[in-house]
């Protein structure tokens, strides 16, 4: 079997509040094929975001290592690190986090300018947004969009660069129903048609079952669905 895009070994992570030690992971183990789209499940507070935020190199592990695309952020300098995220991923989070102020393709221009040096082409910025459905509405502003809409402008924002691996927490916790369909729709698309691979946080078992495969996790380790399945780079039928 080919190198795993993603994997962690033995992953701790231990927050310090005052002088209280809060373990948040506790030897997590989990591989992730490239092309695999995977759902991740547990009750709040088993370490499900703090899990994520290692994934993507926004936080350090208190020990054990993240594979990422063969690189162990774990063991990189900080400003490797920040470049290796920038390079290999995206991030959506249940916040749209758009700015307020500017258009649609006013929001991916900033991303452009603040990641790629100058190095994408414009072209791709319009290319996203036609891909996720909002080419005809690029000049509008967040406000003028619905949240489903607003979702799928973070989604396009994420994936200007290309990324490795696309994380996502909750991408779906502040949507409807309709809108929820809509975006979870949108990413099982550029999973098998583009093979974008993905991790999704999520506490909806529907939004979960739409992935390969999905990691359960119970305070702070994972107690099923860690290690990579012969299904997990092909589309659930
Ligand atoms: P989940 O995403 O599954 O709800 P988290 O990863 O957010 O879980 O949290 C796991 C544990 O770590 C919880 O006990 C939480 O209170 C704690 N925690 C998370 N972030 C911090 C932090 N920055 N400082 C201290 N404790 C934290």
């Amino acid at each position: 079997m080919s190198r795993p895009i993603l994997q962690t070994i033995q992953l701790v992570k231990v927050y310090r509040s005052g002088k209280v030690d809060i373990p948040a992971l506790r030897g997590v183990d989990i591989s992730i094929p490239r092309g695999a789209f995977v759902s991740i499940m547990g009750p709040s507070g088993c370490g499900k975001s703090t899990l994520l935020h290692l994934l993507g190199g926004l936080d350090r592990p208190t020990s054990g290592s993240v594979i990422l695309d063969g690189h162990d952020l774990a063991r990189c300098g900080d400003g490797e690190r920040t470049r290796l995220r920038r390079e290999k991923v995206g991030f959506v989070f249940q916040r749209f986090n758009l700015l307020p102020t500017l258009t649609v393709i006013g929001n991916m221009e900033v991303a452009l300018a603040i990641g790629s040096n100058g190095t994408l082409p414009a072209s791709r910025m319009h290319d996203l947004l036609d891909l996720v459905g909002l080419g005809e509405k690029k000049h509008r502003k967040p406000m003028e969009l619905s949240v489903g809409e607003q979702q799928r402008v973070a989604i396009a924002r994420a994936l200007l660069h290309q990324p490795a691996i696309l994380l996502a927490d909750e991408p779906t916790g502040n949507l409807d129903s309709v809108n929820s369909n809509l975006v979870l729709g949108l990413l099982q698309d550029l999973n098998s048609r583009l093979n974008q691979t993905i991790v999704m946080i999520t506490h909806n078992p529907e939004a979960a079952a739409m992935g390969h495969r999905i990691i359960t996790m119970r305070d702070g380790m994972v107690v099923s669905g860690g290690a990579a399945a012969s299904t997990d780079s092909t589309s659930p039928s």
